[in-house]
């Protein structure tokens, strides 16, 4: 089932989601209907208060041919997609940092580039709460910091540079006025 979309200016997308706590049926098929509204979205990563449900939860699925490093190899081989991450914690690994262009089904028609470590370290539950962790890097490890971000009630437009801020702020207005 696909669920509706929270756009910007949604006050939901600005608060802090409360830690998934009970894993039963119904968070399953919250998982599979984020999945299904992922897709028909086009997007690679979506999270709980972006479809109403201020909960620590979000999908992603990232394809491989998008996260390869210059040789052309996977950046996280292996990686089980599409994957549903329940109360996640990130550990930045190294130092290292990209800058790359994001966007954000939330805030349509609106990108800017975000720089963010390259490499972490997630920690998470399945939808059934059994412990996970993964090592990401590239583009998993940032829509995993990017959809993180979300539950904290943070927007990738919140780090764009003040002029880029100054850039978009039509399109934001027009979100508001069109979505919300
Ligand atoms: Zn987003």
């Amino acid at each position: 089932m696909n669920l509706p979309l929270c756009y910007f200016g949604n006050p939901i997308l600005r608060e802090k989601a409360k830690p998934v706590t009970t894993f039963d049926t119904e968070l399953e098929k919250l998982g599979n209907d984020m999945i299904a509204t992922m897709r028909e979205e086009a997007g690679i990563g979506l999270a709980g208060p972006q479809i109403g449900k201020s909960l620590r939860i979000f999908t992603m699925e990232v394809p491989p041919e998008m996260d390869e490093d210059e040789k052309g190899q996977p950046h996280n081989p292996g990686l089980e997609s599409p994957l549903v991450v329940v109360n996640p914690e990130i550990e930045i690994v190294g130092d290292d940092e990209e800058e790359m262009e994001e966007g954000c089904l939330s805030i349509p028609e609106v990108r800017g580039k975000v720089t963010r470590p390259f490499a972490i370290k997630l920690r998470y539950q399945n939808v059934k709460g059994e412990e996970k962790a993964l090592a990401l890097q590239g583009l998993a490890a940032r829509c995993v910091q990017h959809e993180t971000d979300h539950l904290n009630g943070v927007l990738f437009i919140d780090y764009l540079s003040s002029v880029k801020k100054m850039s978009i702020k039509g399109k934001l207005k027009r979100i508001k006025q069109n979505y919300g």
